[in-house]
């Protein structure tokens, strides 16, 4: 290790017991009985163990015992065969006490997100969130830390049983029309007591706004670096469902709840700034150039450039569910083509516009193929990868597109090199397998989980109707 690498390492290090010490106390001040140790799986679903408060203090080196076949397990509870993931063998669930929360909607109890860690200690090959670290620590090798904001939408209803008896359907709470003013008097009391519980937990709520399906809203977090940018995701779907749930109303952030309304987007943006000494960004937002028609850095340019390359594969991450794929059509600012453009929201990825008064800090990028059924760990990750591969590689993305592709004729979209995004999970993995880059940096066990989980849950859904696809995406996610 270099002096920079063992001092960045011994101060990660120092804050960690730091916040161990916190969590305690937190814990044992705040009338703490129980806390869960979070984490997300190859299925998108947020799982997890819980410790007893009085057992704290050791779980926190220790972790709590847990089986490996848990990275095997799909969103249905269909354990798949995965070389590795057998009945015999066992990893830890860590929590990262800087992670700490008492959960505002479930009293008595507090959170951390987690990471799945060998028994020795030794990161597990197949733990989301070390896939993540790894990311931003290639990132960092290259002089970057991103800073990260997932961007989720989400239907609040009610489950109710179909007249007709097939599965539960989500009947949306309201019928009010995009961004308007009945839209927020009608979600206004869950919509107070989320906001209360995200503040509670330190998570900057930025905009609030009804969207367009029925019953659908949008409660943007404000960025943060990537890492926190991920659990602050995990803690928000953990949050909109929890104080739902404790309202007696239902919420899902699933892709597609409901066949016929908007679907659910979880926009990721990002932005790469000059590595801080301690491996935090600080400084310049590299992606910045004032000099450029839209205000973006030629390392932004070849950020776009690797994303494009790598994008059906990154799909399959991103957009992590068989439900995903019923959101990803033509005009319906989901996206559906592997184009850029300035502030197109038809476009996968788009350079947002900066905001007055900030130009140099608040450009960013905008990827739409994105939603919470992805895991948070993988998504961003293989967002860095396919991002970090057009740095080195110098990629051009070629030109921007200002228009809607789906207005183009098809010889203008192959001229644009407008590619349709994967159309179903099943396509979406094809492509991920045959993509080196990202394959190499989920490695050959969780590469080879991944595919066996979600190809089962492909085969599943194909046997199937709409109804039963959203009843267990709504459900779950
Ligand atoms: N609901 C749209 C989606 O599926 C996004 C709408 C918007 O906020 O632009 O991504
Ligand atoms: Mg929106």
């Amino acid at each position: 290790m270099t002096d920079a690498a063992e001092s960045a390492a011994g101060a990660r290090d120092q804050a960690r017991a730091s916040a161990a010490i916190s969590a305690r106390q937190q814990a044992r001040h705040g009338g703490i009985s129980l806390v869960r140790f979070l984490y997300a799986d190859h299925g998108g679903i947020v799982r997890g163990k819980a410790t007893h408060a009085s057992g704290l203090e050791a779980r926190m080196t220790s972790g709590i015992g847990h089986t490996v076949a848990m990275m095997a397990m799909n969103m249905l509870d269909h354990l798949q065969p995965v070389e590795g993931m057998g009945p015999v063998g066992e990893v830890r669930i860590v929590p990262d006490p800087q992670t700490f929360v008492p959960l505002p909607y479930a009293p008595g109890a507090a959170a951390m997100a987690s990471d799945l860690v060998r028994p020795d200690g030794q990161p597990w090959e197949a733990c989301a969130r070390t896939f993540l670290k790894q990311a931003i620590a290639a990132l960092a090798a290259e002089g970057y830390a991103m800073r990260a904001a997932f961007e989720p939408e989400f239907t609040l209803g009610q489950r109710e049983p179909d007249p007709d008896g097939g599965p539960d359907r989500l009947v949306p709470a309201d019928d009010s029309l995009c961004y308007s003013s009945t839209g927020f008097q009608r979600a206004h009391d869950f919509t107070m007591d989320l906001v209360q519980a995200l503040e509670a937990q330190r998570l900057e709520v930025e905009h609030y706004y009804p969207e367009l399906g029925h019953g659908q809203q949008e409660v943007v977090i404000r960025h943060a670096p990537a890492l926190r940018a991920a659990d602050n995701h995990l803690l928000y779907r953990e949050t909109v469902r929890g104080v739902a749930f404790r309202r007696g109303v239902w919420a899902s952030l699933a892709p597609k709840p409901v066949p016929d309304q908007a679907g659910n987007g979880t926009h990721l943006h990002g932005s790469l700034f000059e590595l801080g000494p301690d491996g935090a960004p600080t400084g310049r937002n590299v992606f910045a150039d004032s000099r450029d028609q839209y205000g973006l850095s030629d390392i932004g340019y070849h950020f776009i450039g690797g994303v494009l390359a790598h994008l059906p594969a990154l799909t399959a991450l991103t957009c992590g569910s068989v439900n995903s794929y019923r959101r990803l059509a033509p005009q319906t600012w989901s996206s559906a083509y592997t184009i850029y453009g300035m502030d197109n929201r038809e476009a996968a990825v788009r350079i947002a516009s900066v905001l007055r008064g900030d130009p140099a800090s608040s450009v960013n990028l905008e990827l739409k193929p994105s939603d919470s059924s992805a895991n948070p760990y993988l998504a961003l990750g293989a967002f860095i990868h396919a991002g970090l591969d057009g740095i080195r590689g110098k990629l051009d993305p070629g030109a921007a597109v200002n228009v809607d592709p789906a207005t183009l004729s098809d010889a203008e979209r192959a001229r644009l090199g407008a590619r349709r995004l994967p159309g179903s999970l099943e396509a979406a993995l094809n492509a991920l397998e045959a993509d080196d880059l990202l394959m190499t940096a989920l490695g050959p066990l969780r590469s080879r989980a991944y595919l066996a989980v979600k190809r089962s849950e492909v085969a599943d859904f194909a046997a199937h109707d709409a109804a039963y696809e959203c009843f267990h995406h709504f459900t779950k996610i």
